[in-house]
């Protein structure tokens, strides 16, 4: 069985530090909120899937 993650890379959109998050991309949609790993600012992550495939990404600052 396949392992249906990915681990995403992108830039913290409050220090833009390099960081990622893992995927589960069994779900069709996600929604929730994630505190950067270097400045601990709580930042939204929201993505959907088509076919177990990130088809649309997006973090949004909270403040
Ligand atoms: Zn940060």
């Amino acid at each position: 069985m396949s392992q249906l993650t990915l681990e995403h890379h992108f830039n913290c959109p409050y220090c833009g530090a390099a960081i990622s998050v893992v995927l589960d991309l069994s779900q069709r949609a996600e929604d929730y909120v994630e505190d950067c790993e270097v400045c601990c600012q709580p930042m939204r992550v929201a993505y959907a899937t088509d076919d177990a495939e990130l088809s649309w990404f997006r973090v949004d600052r909270l403040d």
